[in-house]
């Protein structure tokens, strides 16, 4: 075992960044912040006053007339030193989400990794912000068209990806001129504060960020504020439609992205080593707590028996554990209530009549006999009714569905009301195109079992798993955080006086 040091064991009360200062929060309201492998206590999180959000506000109000005139060349310079600094400080940004979410630190160094590709996009800013025009739409007349920033923007998050999930909004937000508030998911609220403190350093002025911690009571504030432009959420669906509802009623702007069951199709020509890798780690990965995670396999044809020998072996043979040992790869669920839930979920799939293969409730975890640890586990002969078919479990759980060929397994997916990523694992370019083309899912997988857009593009979603229009990332982030404004002009010669020819 080869255990990576804590950043710190404790961090104590965290602060919000407000205005370019670290502030205590007056709230007596105060949530301890829980290592969910040692379920030590690491740190307790305020839940920020209506006052406090309205500071925050206000801040940032004050702070947008003098940044949105910064022009976008000197923006950026901001973020490339935030860039260096997030370098610099990137083994500290992961150690610390694993501390706080549980993941492996693999994989929450690539976490990190995106959140630093999206400062970069951001850097392109200058081009990204560029308008269109066309000349002598009649004689002498010209249209064109500019972006301009829209003012106080604000992103809420799960708690499943703390550092990168604000990172999918703010970069692009502000290096387009607007300023912007963080309010992150309580549980999970260290990542940001140590990601603030080398916001701090890179020197952006008073107010542009803003960090607020709290919970349903901040957001609500942020909701109700005249002077909030627009809403960027991240988190499950039920909480999604209620902020999209209220957001829209308010006048606002806002891109809603939710929760999702994901389905990963195998066809009988399929390369079984490359998928069973895929496959693993798109179901296991981050224990399940991933909105791309595949949760349900369709096995096509003849395919299911080996492949469910082939999955089954490599899925018994994961290592649990604290995310800090380089060696596992499984790491705990967020908290001792989602034990509860998935147990819960893998209760219902046993009494629906599924076959339970590998069963990974109440696991022993050497040295961390408190940590909330599901270990894989795996259902066979599910039946598309089924709830643990259905229904978003967010854990280290999968099932495989028999079907006898790719139209069945299309009807299945789509007729589940989610629709944020679908896979298909295939040698064949006519089964991969008809796929891709005839699904109704937003980020699409072919021989790829986690279909995560890179920042340049924008991270789909469809039905119950996105609310609005303009998705985040990519052109849908920078069309979100801009207002379009047509110019249309009429210069003729005779208004040139004598100096012409
Ligand atoms: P959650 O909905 O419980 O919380 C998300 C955020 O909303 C938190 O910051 C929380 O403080 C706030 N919040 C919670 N209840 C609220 C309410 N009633 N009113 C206003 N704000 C409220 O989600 P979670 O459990 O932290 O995260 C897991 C969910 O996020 C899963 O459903 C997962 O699929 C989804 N998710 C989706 C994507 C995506 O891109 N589609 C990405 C990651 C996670």
């Amino acid at each position: 075992m080869t255990l990576l040091p804590e950043v710190k064991e404790y961090y104590g009360k965290i602060q919000n960044y407000i205005d370019g200062t670290w502030v205590d929060s007056s709230s007596e309201q105060i949530l301890s912040i829980i290592n969910p492998a040692t379920a030590g206590v690491i740190g307790e999180v305020p839940l920020s006053t209506a006052l406090e959000v309205e500071t925050a506000i206000q801040a940032a109000k004050r702070a947008f007339p003098a940044w949105s005139a910064t022009p976008p060349m000197q923006r950026v310079q901001y973020f490339y030193k935030l860039k260096d600094l997030m370098e610099k400080r990137f083994e500290d940004l992961a150690r610390t989400i694993v501390q706080e979410e549980g993941k492996a630190v693999d994989e929450a160094r690539g976490e990190i990794r995106r959140a630093i590709e999206s400062v970069e996009v951001a850097c392109g800013i200058p081009m990204l912000m560029m308008g269109r025009n066309l000349e002598d739409i009649n004689r002498g007349i010209d249209e064109y068209e500019v972006r301009q920033p829209l003012g106080v923007f604000c992103s809420v998050s799960p708690f499943n990806f703390p550092g990168m999930i604000p990172y999918w909004f703010m970069p692009n937000a502000v290096a387009c001129g607007n300023t912007f508030i963080v309010k992150p998911s309580e549980q999970v609220p260290l990542t940001q504060n140590l990601a603030f403190q080398l916001i701090a350093e890179a020197g952006f002025p008073p107010g542009v960020i803003n960090l607020i911690n709290g919970g349903k009571g901040v957001v609500d504030n942020l909701l109700d504020s005249p002077d909030v432009q627009g809403i960027s959420f991240v988190g499950s669906t039920p909480v999604a439609k209620a902020i999209y509802s209220k957001a829209s009623a308010n006048g606002k702007r806002a891109q809603c992205q939710a929760g999702a069951k994901n389905f990963l199709v195998v066809m009988p020509d399929a390369d079984l080593d490359l998928t069973v890798d895929a496959l693993i780690n798109s179901c296991f990965g981050s224990s399940g707590q991933r909105c791309l995670a595949g949760s349900v396999i369709i096995a096509v044809g003849e395919i299911g028996d080996p492949l469910r020998a082939r999955f089954l072996d490599a899925a018994s043979k994961l290592t649990l554990g604290y995310g800090l040992d380089e060696e596992i790869n499984l790491g705990p669920v967020i908290s001792r209530d989602h034990v509860e839930r998935v147990h819960g979920y893998i209760e219902k799939g046993i009494s629906e009549g599924a076959r339970l293969i590998l069963d990974g409730r109440n696991p022993t975890v050497h040295n961390y006999p408190e940590g909330n640890f599901i270990g894989a586990t795996v259902f066979d002969e599910v039946q598309p009714e089924m709830v643990i078919a259905n229904e978003e479990i967010f854990g280290p759980v999968a099932s495989v569905i028999r079907v006898p060929n790719l139209g069945e397994a299309i009807s299945v997916i789509d007729s589940n009301h989610y629709g944020n990523s679908a896979c298909i694992f295939t040698s064949s370019g006519g089964w991969a195109r008809e796929f891709q083309h005839r699904v109704r899912c937003g980020n699409i997988g072919i021989n790829v079992g986690v279909p995560a857009p890179v920042a340049p593009f924008p991270f789909s979603g469809m039905k119950d798993s996105f609310f609005g229009d303009l998705h985040g990332q990519g052109m849908d982030g920078i069309n979100f955080f801009t207002e379009r404004k047509v110019v249309i002009t009429r210069w003729s010669t005779s208004s040139m006086g004598k100096g012409w020819g």
